[in-house]
């Protein structure tokens, strides 16, 4: 799954797992959980966390083939959150080569520059669980300030503010768009227009996956 910050990746991931049955593999997630649980893995990735540096993508991509050897992704998984570069999807690739697997289709969800600044500028995240999130435009919480499930306090990020979102993503969309181009190139890509609803994203999504092979 492919898109900008707040294109909705996650959370339609997360649906289409349900959905098919498959694992939803979050790079992000990955790391935390290898963190919290202090494998060598977790303990190499923190070394470079903790001086603000960025995690070498051959750690993280052999976090993704250990996952990918567990019961639950025998059918496959939904990678969320990576590659995001060109130079780790080529990783990636070589990786499941080795494992006599491969890309078999990338989703790129296609949201306007624009629309992702209002979406992530009226992002909350609870302050009690991360994973539950607001927009105050699509999904606002029932009380103002207050967690729907916990009532904790919601909170903006400081990189969710409007002022650091477009420096942001001046950074992240050019990678981001060579990985699609890459995907374009071998054929695999499937563009999805992510400013719809939820629902009828998921729908797009699941039409596309179903649909015969070409
Ligand atoms: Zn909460």
């Amino acid at each position: 799954m492919v898109g900008g910050p707040g294109a909705g990746k996650g959370t339609q991931a997360a649906t289409l797992a349900e959905r098919l049955g498959l694992a939803h593999v979050a790079s992000g997630d990955l790391f935390r959980k290898h963190l919290r649980e202090g494998t060598s893995l977790g303990r190499q990735a923190a070394r470079y966390m903790d001086r603000g540096a960025l995690v070498p993508d051959d750690l993280t991509i052999t976090m993704i083939e250990q996952r990918l050897g567990e019961a639950d992704a025998a059918e496959g998984v939904i990678l969320d959150g990576f590659p995001r570069t060109v130079a780790q999807a080529q990783a990636l690739d070589a990786m499941l080569e080795r494992l006599g697997s491969r890309v078999s289709a990338v989703f790129y969800l296609d949201v306007e520059r624009d629309e992702l600044v209002r979406r992530l500028s009226g992002r909350w995240l609870c302050r009690a669980n991360s994973a539950h999130m607001y927009q105050a435009q699509t999904h606002p919480p029932k009380v103002a300030g207050r967690c729907d499930y916990d009532g904790a306090e919601l909170y903006q990020r400081q990189d969710d503010k409007p002022e650091t979102i477009k420096a942001r993503l001046e950074k992240q969309l050019p990678p981001m768009f060579e990985v699609v181009d890459y995907y374009a190139d071998k054929d695999v890509l499937h563009t999805i227009d992510g400013d719809q609803p939820h629902a009828e994203v998921t729908d797009s999504l699941l039409r596309a996956i179903l649909a015969p092979a070409k």
